[in-house]
């Protein structure tokens, strides 16, 4: 079968400039470990969930629950006696209008005390079972008639959505504090609401809390008053100094946005600084960023790019930023990267940079991110969890949208290929029966961010393959109609298609069926043979993915970029639709090679048959850095038997690591295809150089160690003592932290026994996101010297951070060997407190360890959880147990 293809020759000006602008580093975690993914504080595996019930036939899909009541405004009105008693007492009043006479109304409420519920002009009585508030009404409210709800409730210390820090004795100086968490579910923990995105409201949150503590909710600060309260106490009543704030929130936003924030902060606000030095027609716009108390001096260096981005996202989307301000909180135990609640977004506990931190930190992905978030999320909400996309794909599409500003086009295309790569690597995992990315098969809402159909990543690409099929102007043009028609609604993925198919005139529904809706992605086989006799370049693209009734061939544009050796270079781009297609070029001669899909524009598995001096020859003369970065890899696993092709292969791989001009995701992937190559003597090369950036350092580290460990059978001693020597050195003195905490693992890897003095001295080293201490409890883990569980114990306690609580909780049931009995007298102790996070690894630990009698420990954390969420997973860690 032969497909027509259209032809077109390059002036060899469109595709062949590399951009030459210098990155900015970019720590690795900022876009994984740190993003907002809230939900992936435990991963959990076995998503499970079917579209119906096996024993009765229901359908368990998840469709949006029925508003029987159009809430208008929420005004909550808070009393908090004492910041270290995690209890306090509330009235809620709910103004809404019933769509038709209301006879009763049920409402998400989970874990509270009700008191009371009243309306005016009716008789409301409640019945109340801990997770819902059903109030009837006699005589029924009248259709389209505006009431207000009036419910006084107490919180006693909730299990999720409000989470309480107090001062503690393991943190000596620190104030007590709190904060909410409310996606996706989980603010019906701390006030009664339609807990679900498809309703809006306006809100408003008075909170009166013990003198001295700042209060942040959403929209604008109102008022700020000093009371005194008289408060109950053993000796007698006693007058007590309070702060009274009064915030208003005066557009709709759905509940799950909706946050308060009660603590100790330096804040600063990032206009005035920028007003005092040196933009001075900067917009009004307040953009407080509130740390813990002494760091305001740290502020300016890591948030300093919040309001250029706000400036690019307004001016893209030609939607103003939609809020009254845009604040960003610091806050302790909070168990994600960040939360983008409306107008105030939380952030986690050490996204504030010190000097040192700031070498090798870069949190512009993560403020970009909740940024973004303020209208694809905030100002338009998905509908329902089934278009998370709506709102995570975009916000991970404008983190490269500002990057691309930022760092240029190079920095465009490293996070299109980060994103790219997560999704072929999430994708690896799906189990054959797992849905979707924009789905209604769920059992647990937070199962929807974490598919591997990773709404994150792979929204994102969807918005880069639709950039890239519709050009730069008419894209945005179909951003900005989107933003305009969907702005304060709630949307599903149907909207956003029929935007652009009103702007474009193209027909999508195909693409969108392919790409969001349906699981999995093509694995496309590329082959081509060069005819000399006809002057032709003939291509075989093979879709190797199972293709069935359901599961037709995916239809896609397949960009191809032929370097010609005679003549100027020639992009087709032929329509794919069947599972195997044909098609020839003309062409003069050979071609130099041929470069598929060079800007990621097609999401797929690709094998691309190319001889290895093939993909040298693209290495050199790539399109693009992608293409650059694939030929890498696939040099990474093929050698010729022709020493003079290896060793020129090795030479521009080891110019592209040392080439400053270029992007530094070219030159680290030229490095670790050297690694792949085990190209010895031209990694230890590398070493050598002078100024090498620290992203250069980490990677060689990590290739040396992994050369040395791979080399263990034919015993390289010269190649081990100078990795040995370097590793040995940056693990102790390294200007990166990231680099020693690297070198570190390097080492432990090597079973170098001399590093242990090193591993236990970083264990007392402070350091940014404290990345020395967690790479030196992994390294000890990985090394296992003497004694070393016993070092690791009291990282495993209250007092240090909770992600590197829970690191050392994890390396001490590697550890477990060496004292059983102190390695789970530690683990049960690590499962009581108020941290989440490290009780979390303490239950997976236990359940490591294989030692059956941790299954009522493991229940009885269940219980003191009170949480849904990590219920299931300490069942299914539970089940995982009985099975050893
Ligand atoms: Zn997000």
């Amino acid at each position: 079968m032969r497909t027509p293809t259209t032809l077109r020759v390059l002036a060899g000006l469109a595709l062949a400039s590399q951009a030459c602008l210098p990155t900015i580093a970019r720590a690795d975690g900022d876009g994984s470990d740190y993003s907002c993914e809230h939900a992936k504080l435990e991963a959990v595996s076995n998503l499970t969930a079917a579209g119906f019930s096996e024993a009765t036939g229901e359908d368990t899909r998840n469709f949006a629950p029925t508003r029987i009541a159009d809430i208008q405004h929420m005004k909550l009105d808070l009393f908090i006696p004492d910041m270290n008693k995690p209890t306090l007492t509330a009235t809620q009043t709910l103004r809404l209008t019933p769509f038709a006479e209301m006879s009763s109304l049920t409402l998400d409420a989970k874990a509270m005390t009700i008191n009371s519920v009243s309306a005016a002009n009716t008789k409301a009585i409640f019945t109340y079972n801990d997770n819902k508030l059903t109030i009837t009404f006699d005589p029924p409210l009248p259709q389209d008639q505006t009431a207000e709800l009036i419910t006084t409730y107490t919180l006693n210390d909730p299990p999720r959505g409000l989470i309480w820090t107090p001062e503690s004795p393991a943190w000596p100086g620190r104030a007590a504090q709190l904060h909410t968490q409310g996606q996706p579910q989980s603010n019906s923990y701390w006030f009664p609401a339609h807990d679900f995105p498809n309703e809006r409201m306006t809100t408003e949150i008075i909170a009166t809390v013990p003198a001295g503590y700042l209060v942040s909710a959403n929209g604008k600060q109102l008022s700020q008053e000093r009371v005194i309260r008289r408060i109950p106490a053993a000796t007698g009543p006693r007058l007590q100094p309070y702060d009274r704030f009064h915030w208003l929130q005066d557009k709709e936003h759905v509940a799950y946005l909706v946050s308060l924030i009660v603590g100790k902060f330096d804040v600063v606000d990032l206009a005035t600084l920028a007003t005092k030095s040196k933009d001075k027609n900067k917009s009004t716009l307040p953009l407080p960023v509130y740390v813990p108390p002494g760091r305001a001096i740290d502020v300016a260096r890591t948030y300093a790019n919040t309001g250029p981005m706000i400036d690019l996202f307004a001016s893209k989307l030609d939607e103003p930023y939609p809020w009254d301000r845009y604040a960003q909180l610091v806050a302790w135990n909070f168990e994600a990267g960040g939360m983008e609640n409306t107008s105030a977004t939380t952030m986690y506990d050490t996204a504030v940079f010190s000097e040192q931190g700031d070498l090798d930190n870069d949190l512009d992905g993560l403020i970009a991110h909740e940024l973004a978030h303020q209208w694809f999320g905030d100002l338009i909400t998905c509908n329902t969890w089934e278009h998370i996309w709506l709102n995570e794909g975009f916000a991970t599409y404008m983190e490269a949208i500002w990057f691309e500003q930022r760092d240029g086009e190079a920095g465009y295309q490293r996070e299109v290929l980060n994103d790219f790569d997560r999704v072929l690597s999430s994708d690896s995992g799906r189990a054959p029966s797992e849905p979707g990315m924009a789905s209604k098969v769920y059992a647990h809402p937070w199962e929807t961010f974490r598919r591997s159909a990773n709404p994150y990543p792979k929204g994102a690409m969807t918005l880069h393959m639709l950039r890239e099929r519709m050009g730069e102007e008419l894209f945005w043009q179909c951003m900005q109609a989107y933003v305009e028609r969907s702005k304060f609604t709630t949307v599903e993925t149907s909207e956003f298609r029929r935007v652009l198919e009103d702007v474009s005139g193209l027909s999508l529904e195909q693409f969108f069926e392919q790409w969001t809706a349906r699981p999995g992605l093509p694995e496309i086989n590329v082959k081509f043979t060069y005819f000399p006799d006809r002057n032709k370049l003939r291509f075989v693209v093979q879709q190797m993915q199972a293709i069935d009734g359901d599961n037709p061939a995916f239809a896609f544009t397949l960009p191809v970029f032929i370097k010609n050796t005679a003549g100027p270079d020639v992009i087709i781009d032929p329509e794919i639709t069947n599972a195997r297609q044909v098609f020839e070029v003309d062409l003069e001669g050979p071609p130099a090679f041929v470069s598929v899909n060079s800007r990621a524009q097609v999401l797929g598995k690709f094998t691309i048959e190319q001889s290895p001096e093939q993909w040298t020859k693209q290495l050199e003369n790539a399109p693009t850095s992608i293409a650059r970065v694939f030929a890498a890899r696939n040099l990474a696993t093929l050698a010729t038997t022709d020493a003079i092709a290896d060793a020129t292969a090795n030479q521009v791989l080891r110019n592209l690591a040392l080439d400053a001009s270029q992007p530094m995701f070219v030159r680290t992937a030229a490095i670790k295809s050297l690694e792949g190559r085990n190209a010895k003597n031209d990694i230890r090369s590398l070493v050598t150089t002078s100024r090498e950036a620290w992203e250069i350092r980490q990677q060689i580290s990590q290739s040396l160690a992994a050369l040395v460990t791979r080399s263990e059978n034919t015993s390289d001693q010269s190649l081990r003592d100078f990795a040995t020597t370097i590793l040995l050195q940056r693990a102790a003195t390294d200007q990166s932290q990231r680099v020693r905490a690297e070198s570190m693992k390097a080492l432990a890897t090597m079973r170098v026994n001399e590093a242990t003095p090193i591993f236990l001295n970083a264990l007392q080293t402070s350091s940014q996101h404290d990345i020395i201490r967690q790479g030196a409890l992994a390294a000890l883990a990985i090394a296992q010297p003497q004694g070393a569980i016993e070092a690791v114990i009291p990282y495993t306690r209250e007092g240090y951070l909770s992600r590197t609580r829970a690191e050392a909780i994890s390396s001490l049931a590697k550890l477990a060997s060496q004292n059983p009995t102190r390695a789970k007298d530690a683990l049960l102790a690590a499962l009581q407190g108020r941290e989440n996070r490290p009780r979390m690894a303490a239950a997976r630990a236990l359940v490591d360890l294989g030692d059956k009698s941790a299954i009522t420990n493991l229940a009885t954390l269940a219980t003191e959880l009170r949480s849904p969420e990590l219920a299931a997973q300490l069942q299914t860690m539970q089940r995982e147990l009985e099975a050893k």
